[in-house]
């Protein structure tokens, strides 16, 4: 019966190991799949403003003196537009990595709410291929906050992609600032962006703040993103000392406030 127990003890084992072997070899190959789909999605996302920057520049290129003026500065506009887009694309996959270094600063300055909700709101409309109605309700309307200008924008632009992206056909915005008074942090301003679009699921909505997460839907695909819009968003207001949270219904909307 010692020669039993013995083989018995070096079965389990084996069969441990085994069982180890295998989830290891599974997990490295989910994390794999992960980095290949992560850059198969940020290259298409980088393709596609180089490419329709390139084919405006290249008809502004042939274009002659008899040319119209309107006609050269609606090329000249999607250039532009395009650049933007590339632009805030590259900061923020360069945010994400310098956050974790030592030498990241913020460059807090005070901001006009109006003013910044207003240039980013008109950024969208141009952009968004769609229609997008906004309300727009700033009490007092010279609300300031102290932040970094470009993170500042980066921050609500992201909560406006997504309100955007995320409603079918035309999108209903409202965006909402206040002053209000908390236990924890005394006076803060309250930002609140609100959409009525496809809404998040109770069970989805812890994990939509994490890097790469994108709520599994048969529709997925047909938006266009790779799960680190809210994640730059949390980042970055929680660097500025503030927070972000999310009321969501599904089928109804979704609201996300920010606090600083
Ligand atoms: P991305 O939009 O690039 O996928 P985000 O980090 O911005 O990444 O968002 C993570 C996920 O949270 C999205 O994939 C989407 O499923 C969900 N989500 C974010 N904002 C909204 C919204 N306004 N309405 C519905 N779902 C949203």
């Amino acid at each position: 019966s010692g020669i039993l127990a013995t083989s018995f003890i070096i079965l389990v084992i084996l069969s441990f190991s085994f069982w180890f072997l295998i989830r290891t070899i599974l997990k490295q190959k989910t994390l794999e799949e992960m980095k290949s789909d992560f850059t198969n999605n940020i290259t298409h996302e980088l393709k596609t403003p180089i490419a329709v920057a390139y084919a405006a520049n290249d008809a502004l290129l042939n274009f002659n003196q008899a040319e119209e003026k309107t006609q050269r500065d609606k090329y000249l506009r999607i250039c532009q537009e395009q650049l933007q887009r590339l632009s805030r694309l590259v900061e923020q996959i360069l945010s994400m990595s310098m956050e974790r270094r030592r030498t990241f600063r913020l460059h807090p300055e005070e901001l006009s709410l109006q003013e910044i909700v207003e240039r980013l709101v008109e950024q969208h409309k141009l952009k968004a291929g769609k229609p997008v109605h906004t309300s727009t309700d700033i009490e007092p309307q010279d609300l300031t906050v102290l932040a970094d200008r470009t993170h500042f924008s980066n921050i609500l632009s992201n909560l406006l992609d997504n309100a955007i992206k995320y409603s079918n056909g035309e999108a209903e915005i409202d965006i909402r600032c206040r002053r209000i008074a908390t236990m924890e942090q005394g006076e803060q301003t309250e930002i609140s962006v609100s959409d009525r679009g496809i809404g998040i699921a109770p069970e989805k909505l812890k994990h939509i703040f994490d890097k790469f997460y994108r709520v599994p839907t048969g529709n997925l695909h047909d938006v266009k993103g790779y799960g680190l819009g809210l994640f730059y968003v949390k980042t970055m207001i929680e660097k500025h000392g503030g927070s972000v949270s999310v009321k969501s219904e599904l089928g109804k909307g979704s609201t996300f406030t920010i606090r600083i």
